[in-house]
This record gives C-alpha cells, structure tokens and sequence, in this order.
C-alpha cells in the first residue's frame, strides 16, 4: 500500500544554464509518498505526523528561503533528491513529488539498487 501527504513551501530560485531564468518565487507543492501495511486500525501511517515531520526536517531549512544559496541547481528533480534524503529516515519512502506549476513535477522514486 502507498500513501501520500501533500504539503508545501513558499521559496525562491533561478534556473542556470540552458533553461535559465531569472531569480523567481514559487510554492513548491510536495507530495510525499510513504509506503507499508496498513495497521490493525487500517492506517499505513499518521498523514498529520508526516507533516509534522517535513515541517521540522524541511520546511525549516526551505521555506522563504533563497534556493540558489543552498542548492548549485535548485530544481525540482533536485530538490525531490534532497527531500528524501531529510525524510527516508523517518518514514518507508515510496516517492517524493515537487511541483513548481501543477502541469510540470518531479517524482524521485529512491536510489536505484
Ligand atoms: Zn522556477
């Protein structure tokens, strides 16, 4: 079973290189999947301690924050790396999901093994 908790965080960066764009803000959606069996009750895990968890772990260190200060390449693809290396600590991983716009996301599906 996989389930998922979308949060979000308000931040700002640039693209360089061959998609460059200037410095610009978004809210990053993030959906983060967490897989497992469900517990007697029917739950895989607690969607409110997964917020709670990517609030202290992530959002803290992203949220209205300067994206190009703290990444080389700030991207989605990147950022969806990053995130779950904070967060596969804490919870089964199945996915990690960034979207700067809702037409266009990046899904990490974990390290390759
Ligand atoms: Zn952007």
């Amino acid at each position: 079973m996989v389930v998922s908790r979308e949060v979000s965080f308000h931040a700002y960066h640039s693209h360089r290189g061959m998609l460059y764009e200037p410095n610009h803000s978004h809210e990053f959606f993030v959906v983060i999947g967490v897989k497992g069996e469900c517990n007697e009750e029917g739950f895989v895990c607690d969607y409110r301690a997964v917020k709670r968890t990517f609030n202290r772990v992530v959002k803290q260190k992203l949220h209205e924050k300067n994206l190009d200060l703290l990444f080389e390449f700030p991207t989605s693809e990147n950022l969806a790396k990053w995130i779950w290396g904070e967060l596969h600590f804490f919870y089964a991983l199945s996915f990690i999901e960034v979207r700067e716009k809702p037409h266009s996301k990046a899904v990490y599906l974990g390290p390759i093994v």
